[in-house]
């Protein structure tokens, strides 16, 4: 893999990555402390793609972005509903008062998150953790907030949208961009590709240094969600081996089929790890360790489990591993002899 630049573009500048594209960056308040955005040349104007999350810090950046470009902003593009992407959406579209484009699933769901539990018990959300063996002081710690996490950093969604769907050409002035949908870190991730331009923006389903979290979160606890991702990277394979590829998050590089393997290779380690864990019954928790070396914060323990788990129902679902329920009402999983997963 080869990285075109050496270094992010600072907060508040960018640059022009190719002729009509233009790349800038946002600060975000996590470990992970950037996200790319970009511009694109649409008609009369500059399309966003990915907004950064809800602050105001994120919002005095747009602004300097906003008296700096030569022609006005003319629609909002965005690949997922994770706040770092979709978070000044609304915002943006509404203050310029442009088309906004979404996949169905993903703007139906941000909408759903923004609403919150609305008046819901969190029972639902005691059982998922109790199921993956967490403590319940923990799981008090996890789920008494009242307060929607969402909707405080992803300003209020525009109240209608222009959906993106698989395969379509997006036309935006001269240039067309055709959708691509991946699936597994969110339900339907808009990734675009020109031909022309020979680009693709990944968003955060392929990205370079690290691997996109890949959740089974208490919303769908059973979701087979790393089935769905590892069966939306193999397309990726058919675009040109030496397309540009922009990503959310790290730096633009060349090398997405070398990237495709390698992200599908890390999964099928760790599943081969958690297969021969599961020699003996184990809980999630029990199995954490052998997918993170490192100890994790309680923020991160929510990232964590999620991903655990939807390893476990990717083996599960295939057969390999079975998943009974102990006297403490956790899940344990336990690998099915003469069962042998196929990669
Ligand atoms: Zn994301």
């Amino acid at each position: 893999m080869e990285y075109l630049y050496d270094k992010q573009v600072n907060p508040g500048e960018f640059i022009e990555i190719a002729e009509g594209v233009l790349w800038l960056t946002m600060p975000l308040p996590f470990e992970l402390d950037h996200i790319n955005l970009y511009l694109l040349e649409g008609d009369g104007g500059w399309v966003v793609l990915d907004t950064g999350i809800g602050t105001s810090t994120t919002k005095s950046l747009w602004q300097r972005i906003f008296g700096q470009l030569n022609a006005p902003i003319v629609g909002v593009i965005v690949t997922h509903l994770h706040p770092d992407h979709v978070g000044l959406a609304g915002w943006i579209a509404d203050t310029f008062n442009v088309p906004f484009y979404m996949t169905q699933t993903e703007y139906f769901t941000a909408r759903a998150f923004a609403a919150g539990r609305n008046g819901a018990t969190n029972a639902r959300d005691r059982l998922y953790y109790q199921r993956a063996g967490l403590d319940d002081a923990l799981i008090d710690k996890l789920t008494s907030g009242e307060g929607n996490g969402y909707s405080s950093v992803v300003s209020p969604l525009p109240i209608s949208y222009t959906r993106l769907k698989d395969g379509m050409t997006l036309s935006l002035g001269a240039n067309e961009w055709q959708v691509m949908i991946g699936r597994g870190h969110s339900p339907e991730h808009a990734c675009l590709f020109n031909q022309k331009k020979n680009i693709l923006i990944s968003g955060d389903h392929i990205l370079p240094i690290i691997t996109p979290n890949i959740g089974a979160y208490s919303t769908e606890p059973d979701a087979d969600t790393l089935e769905d991702y590892l069966s939306t990277l193999p397309q990726f394979k058919a675009l040109p081996e030496d397309v540009i590829v922009l990503p959310a998050h790290k730096l633009p590089f060349i090398g997405l089929h070398e990237r495709v393997d390698m992200l599908i290779a890390h999964h099928h380690e760790h599943l081969k790890a958690l297969l021969d864990a599961c020699e003996e019954p184990q809980t999630v928790v029990d199995l954490l360790p052998v997918m993170f070396k490192r100890k994790l914060s309680s923020r991160n323990m929510v990232f964590a489990v999620a991903e655990c788990l939807s390893h476990l129902n990717y083996l599960h679902h295939k057969g390999v591993i079975s998943r009974s329920v102990n006297y403490r009402g956790q899940y344990e999983f336990k690998s099915l002899e003469a069962k042998q997963l196929a990669c």
